[in-house]
């Protein structure tokens, strides 16, 4: 007699898993108490008292207009929970697909997406549920909320283990050990890994684990867990060949499963009953039992248990000598068969299809990411290529300030050497050099043109005195108002420089001799009249002068200059305070 049993995983221990996840230790409801802490513990009995469940989702659903959004989305995703216990998926994945789009509750979001992937995959809708497992373990770091991330982990444990991946399924299982939420057992993490040990044939009856898994599941009072574990191990009592064990075992488990009236578990134990009455040779037993197997599921259902329900049976009308029943049996476990193995090579071929998936949208988003940050470094060296430049037009811009504020500077300390060059320091009129130069200069002009200028010599009367008297400061302050004084007499055009100590020369350009001495006269008096000022110290003062005139010395300067010198002379000899006209006799012309 073939026993396949090892050869595949086991349905029920799976199928039991996906509404096991978010088993807690039930509590009692109490009267009184607000909706969602009402909702929590209706949840929390989903699987320890199931019937108490649907009455209280009964209940909420007759208070339902009164609840808070929130509390309507957790009723919706209990209603979806209760659908998948039903294996209505179609309705159940609606409402869980509704939930995961609208709730806005990251904690609901991750239990119905957990939810969700395992009815996927139940409903043999396995690349879907493969997508979605693959999305929910690499949002797994993002999921803090310690319940939400339990449900998680079951749930991708249980998936990978359904494709075969057993390990990973063992890895996920242990990471729920240490996320435990309040409230919650070792039963599911323990029971988790049992599976998939069981599924990688690394399972024996007396394996400690699953002793341990089945004693932590007791005492926690979660039946529907405890009977997958003794489900899974009324199956290795059959492939190690104990059927009594195994028939012993069934019975004790019966009243729970029937209590329960969980679908898988159900099926499981009819067919599990029907193979040991088989061993045991009662035939007639397990007609019954793989007849009730199959009468309690639909006719398109596919799963290794009716496979081997029909198998069974099969054997039983084959050994009767029913050629025509057992043939129909035989096509059925055929059926199943093929189906089956299809199934599982549609799991793992779905499995492979969405890690590929993810696989190519990981390296599409690493491309697209790499891409974007080279697009960043190249706006980054944009901008930073735009500031370079920008400074570098900055930095010309002050080099080319510098330099033209630089040029400013040399032009006007040139202009002041030049001036000052030109001119006296204390005074500010034409130094002696200048002036000299500059008399030839306009005198050969006026030569060409027979125009007329006349030289005036002015030397400062008792000069010394006033310094000796009052002191240098003084002396120099009398020298600046002398010059100041003479200067308010002149015009633009005439020349005027300090010859030396206390004497001034003029040139009066296009000026006739008796002009020349007018205006001599005028500064003259000037200077008589306007005393200098020095701190307070008012100082008059008197100058003589010498005039020679073109009319009658020409245009050589030297001879003016000799000609005036003469006359300021006869000045001073005459008695001082006076102006002497080159021409003139001493004492002619009068102060
Ligand atoms: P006189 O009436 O005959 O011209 O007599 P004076 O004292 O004016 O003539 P003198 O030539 O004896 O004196 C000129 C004095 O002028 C001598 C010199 O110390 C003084 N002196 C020359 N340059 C400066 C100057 O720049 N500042 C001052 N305070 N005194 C000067
Ligand atoms: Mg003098
Ligand atoms: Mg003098």
């Amino acid at each position: 007699m073939p026993q396949r049993w090892h050869r595949h995983w086991s349905w029920p221990a799976l199928a039991a898993m996906a509404f096991c996840a978010l088993v807690q230790a039930g509590h009692a409801v109490e009267a009184d108490i607000d909706a969602t802490t009402f909702l929590d513990q209706t949840e929390r009995v989903r699987t320890s008292d199931h019937s108490r469940f649907v009455r209280m989702l009964g209940q909420i659903h007759s208070e339902a207009p009164s609840l808070t959004s929130g509390q309507q989305w957790h009723l919706r995703y209990l209603d979806a929970w209760q659908a998948a216990f039903q294996g209505d998926y179609g309705k159940a994945n609606g409402m869980l697909r509704d939930v995961i789009d609208h709730s806005g509750d990251m904690t609901l979001i991750a239990k119905a997406s957990a939810l969700l992937m395992s009815n996927l995959g139940l409903d043999s809708r396995y690349e879907d549920a493969y997508t979605l497992a693959n999305r929910l373990a690499s949002d797994l770091p993002k999921i803090t909320d310690k319940l939400a991330r339990f449900t998680v982990l079951a749930n991708l444990s249980q998936l990978h283990a359904f494709a075969g991946q057993y390990d990973l399924a063992i890895r996920y299982a242990r990471m729920m050990e240490d996320t435990l939420p309040p409230g919650e057992t070792l039963c599911n993490p323990l029971s988790m890994q049992v599976s998939a040990l069981y599924a990688s044939k690394k399972l024996t009856p007396s394996h400690p684990e699953l002793q341990r898994a089945i004693d932590t599941c007791l005492a926690a009072g979660q039946p529907v867990f405890t009977n997958t574990m003794w489900l899974v191990k009324g199956n290795l009592y059959l492939d190690g060949n104990q059927p009594g064990q195994a028939l012993d075992l069934l019975k004790r488990i019966m009243p729970s499963i029937n209590a329960n009236h969980y679908y898988s578990h159900m099926l499981a134990a009819q067919t599990e009953l029907a193979q040991a009455h088989e061993k045991l040779g009662n035939d007639e037993g397990a007609r019954k039992a793989a007849l009730a197997a199959i009468a309690m599921s639909a006719p398109d259902d596919i799963s290794e248990l009716l496979k081997d329900a029909y198998e069974v049976l099969y054997r039983i009308e084959k050994k009767r000598g029913n050629a025509s029943a057992a043939l129909t049996y035989y096509e059925h476990y055929v059926a199943q068969d093929k189906s089956y193995l299809n199934d599982i090579s549609a799991r793992a071929l779905a499995y492979e299809v969405a890690r590929q998936h993810m696989l190519v949208q990981k390296l599409e988003t690493e491309g697209l990411s790499k891409k974007n940050n080279i697009l960043r470094l190249q706006q980054a060296l944009d901008t930073k290529a735009v500031e370079t430049s920008r400074l570098y037009i900055l930095l010309l811009l002050v080099v080319l300030a510098s330099i033209v504020l630089w040029l400013l500077r040399l032009k006007r300390s040139q202009l002041r050497f030049k001036k000052l060059s030109r001119h006296d320091g204390l005074t500010g009129i034409l130094n002696h050099q200048h002036f000299v130069s500059e008399a030839d200069r306009a005198l050969h002009q006026l030569e060409k043109k027979l125009g007329t200028a006349c030289l005036i010599s002015i030397d400062l009367d008792h000069f010394k005195q006033i310094n000796d008297t009052h002191g240098h400061a003084v002396g120099d302050a009398v020298l600046r108002q002398a010059a100041a004084t003479c200067q308010q007499q002149l015009r633009p055009t005439d020349l005027f420089g300090r010859l030396g100590g206390e004497e001034f020369g003029i040139l009066l350009i296009d000026c006739s001799r008796d002009q020349g001495k007018a205006i001599a006269d005028r500064i003259r008096v000037a200077i008589e009249t306007t005393p200098a000022n020095e701190d307070g110290c008012v100082v008059s003062f008197s100058a003589s002068v010498g005039l020679a005139s073109t009319d009658t010395s020409g245009y050589g300067l030297q001879r003016l200059r000799r000609e005036a010198d003469a006359a300021l002379y006869r000045a001073k000899r005459t008695g001082r305070n006076r102006v002497i006209a080159d021409t003139e006799n001493d004492g002619v012309v009068e102060a």
